[in-house]
């Protein structure tokens, strides 16, 4: 079988070269053309001798996942369904803002963390994404928006918030981030470049020391009887835990707070009290808030919260001098919101046709 080059970090890639008997800045070379010049042809790469771009040409391919669908919402979100092979498909999504255009990927297709109100959790996990699976995501949607007036690629950020949880596939995970931030690579900067987890403690520790990009973490809830009940992974790294691993990661991080993200469950989560109990628990952690209106999926046991309700609760935490942003929805006229991202795992008995369906 061809290697696909887009697993293959820039240190695996000079490996692999190396067993070519290849020198390495031959990796360098092509690694330009893969992410810089957005090329996947070897023919194209007209600097690289013809008798190696034959060479790899028989022995490697640059290929992402096959598209099984776009969609356009009215807001200008884009989300692309891709197919990750026997009947599993994962989503990404673009969403287009003023200066920056961010693209939300996956890591995993379904997700073995089960959040209450996560249309992905509901599936359950079916596996881990490979690096060129992870990278391919932004590869194609760089391909497919082109580049801005400045001349520069088109997803200016990414956050790691689609489907799965990213510190669940760690090594296919750091290899992509290392892509991301390589200056070969995309060369985005590590505050552009946002692993979003529930909470897997140890993980976050080997992250700070090995690529430490921005984090954000689902907080969800003030205390763990509640965050037992929404983010199941509690029960093994409680809130105490957590927030310990949260202020070691900011010795590391490029920005000087966590993100924490609160999705905003009617009756719930969402109360006074809640947002008091809150800022107690966060006091000793340099944080920001993003409150996240719960977007609903088929068969989604919770309600949106009330428009007051979020304004109050962020009244409360902005009081304690705790800045809170609510995030915007987009997309979710194509279901491409936090948490509705579905792929095509949702109903396993039926994913071939389905997937069949959609082309
Ligand atoms: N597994 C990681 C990243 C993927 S989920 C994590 O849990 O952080 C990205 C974000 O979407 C998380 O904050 C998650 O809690 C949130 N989310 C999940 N389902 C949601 C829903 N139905 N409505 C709003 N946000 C949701
Ligand atoms: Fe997994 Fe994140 Fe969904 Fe929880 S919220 S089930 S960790 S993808």
């Amino acid at each position: 079988m061809k290697k696909n080059l887009l697993d293959l970090d820039a240190h695996a890639l000079s490996a692999y070269f190396a067993e070519m008997g290849e020198k390495p800045f031959r990796a360098r070379q092509l690694m330009r053309w893969i992410y810089r010049e957005g090329e996947s042809d070897f023919a194209a790469m007209t600097d690289i001798a013809a008798v190696l771009r034959n060479k790899l040409a028989q022995q490697a391919c640059i290929v992402v996942p096959e598209i099984l669908r776009e969609e356009l919402s009215d807001d200008g979100t884009r989300k692309w369904l891709l197919n990750v092979g026997t009947g599993n498909a994962v989503e990404a999504v673009y969403i287009p803002e003023v200066a920056r255009g961010t693209l939300c990927i996956s890591s995993q297709a379904g997700c073995a963390l089960d959040c209450s109100f996560c249309s992905t959790g509901k599936q359950g996990f079916n596996r881990n994404l490979s690096v060129a699976e992870i990278i391919g995501q932004l590869w194609w949607a760089n391909h497919q928006l082109g580049r801005n007036a400045e001349g520069n690629w088109a997803i200016s950020n990414v956050v790691m918030m689609g489907m799965g949880e990213p510190l669940l596939n760690y090594d296919n995970t750091v290899s992509a981030l290392r892509l991301m931030l390589d200056d070969l690579g995309y060369g985005l900067s590590r505050r552009r470049v946002t692993v979003s987890t529930s909470g897997v403690v140890p993980a976050m520790d080997r992250l700070r020391e090995d690529c430490p990009v921005a984090l954000a973490v689902s907080l969800h809830a003030p205390n763990d009887a509640l965050r037992d009940q929404l983010v199941p992974i509690n029960q093994k790294y409680p809130l105490k835990v957590l927030l310990a691993a949260c202020r070691r990661y900011l010795e590391r991080a490029p920005r000087d707070f966590i993100t924490f993200e609160y999705v905003m469950l009617d009756g719930v989560n969402d109360t006074v009290q809640h947002a008091h109990e809150l800022v107690r628990r966060v006091a000793d952690t340099p944080c920001k808030f993003n409150l996240i209106p719960f977007n609903p999926f088929p068969q989604s046991p919770y309600q949106r919260s009330r428009p007051e309700a979020i304004q109050r609760f962020r009244d409360v935490l902005m009081q304690a001098d705790i800045m809170t942003t609510t995030r915007k929805t987009r997309g979710d006229d194509i279901a491409a919101a936090c948490g509705q991202l579905a792929g095509q795992v949702l109903d396993k008995t039926r994913r071939t046709t389905r997937i069949a369906f959609h082309k």
